[in-house]
């Protein structure tokens, strides 16, 4: 029996390029996502390969409980959760509504809550992995980011309190990516790839903004089976920007 790794948000982005990744490495992949169009050309891509897909806001308690009970049925297991669903409304706090706040904390902190809540009965037995995936943003700043940095502020915090919990039998770690072009690894109405000037990859120590599959190598060593002496931990891939000192 392969072994079973939800993804949210995994129909776009670096979810999509870690459900493709994590499959061609002989895992089965539950994709929950809220984009339907995202999900029928997926699911056209894919249409020979170990996955599932579910209709899933993250933020819903009853679609996860669902889902995930679903994506059991259809597996016969549940080894890991990727807690990768994420939205982001920057705008001055001034503008920014209560409404907005509460969108952005339900959708990326409150949802990978819920799946890691409704998820980790199915994984406890045999154990498994929880990695969820924060930001740079949740240590450092720009201007008129505070629902989105809080967030993955509290993605930190979860994680860690999941480890203390959750041990020794489930390992939970973050990762946190700095700049990643994901433009081209949209759905098709919406990918661009974004023109990438030698400025954007110079300012990086490693020479070079990142991609979708360096977040996807990093999940694929915390799945590894001989690391688990590694929870509770955060990962950051970001080129080393946030070693740089950059007072002016
Ligand atoms: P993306 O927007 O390309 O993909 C996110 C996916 O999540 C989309 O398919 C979207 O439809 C889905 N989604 C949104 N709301 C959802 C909900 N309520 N329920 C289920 N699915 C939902 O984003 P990305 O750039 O691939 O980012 C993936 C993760 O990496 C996010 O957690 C993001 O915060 C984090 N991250 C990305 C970058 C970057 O530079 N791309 C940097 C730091 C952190």
């Amino acid at each position: 029996m392969k072994h079973n790794i939800i993804v949210s948000g995994g129909a776009q982005g670096i979810g999509k390029t870690i459900s493709l990744r994590l499959i061609e490495k002989g895992f089965a992949i539950s994709v929950f996502e809220i984009d339907q169009e995202a999900i029928d050309e997926f699911k056209l891509e894919a249409a020979d390969k170990a996955i599932a897909f579910y209709k899933v806001d993250v933020s819903d308690e009853m679609k996860v409980q669902n889902a995930i009970q679903k994506s059991f049925s259809d597996f016969g297991n549940i080894y890991g959760l990727i807690n990768n669903a994420a939205i982001s409304i920057n705008k001055p706090i001034t503008e920014l509504s209560y409404g907005e706040w509460k969108r952005v904390i339900d959708t990326n902190l409150s949802g990978a809550f819920l799946c890691a809540k409704y998820a980790t009965p199915f994984q406890q037995p045999a154990g498994g992995r929880i990695i969820d995936i924060a930001s740079t943003r949740a240590l450092q700043s720009e201007p008129n980011t505070e629902a989105y940095s809080a967030s993955k502020g509290g993605i930190l915090a979860l994680t860690h309190a999941l480890a203390a919990s959750l041990g020794p039998e489930i390992k939970v770690n973050s990762i946190s990516p700095g700049w990643i072009d994901v433009s081209a690894a949209k759905k098709k109405a919406n990918a661009r790839q974004e023109k990438l000037t030698q400025e954007d990859h110079l300012q990086h120590p490693a020479g070079r903004v990142g991609k979708a599959e360096d977040i996807a190598n990093m999940v694929l060593f915390l799945l590894a089976k001989e690391n688990d002496f590694i929870t509770g931990q955060n990962f950051v891939v970001d080129g080393g920007m946030t070693t740089k000192m950059i007072y002016v």
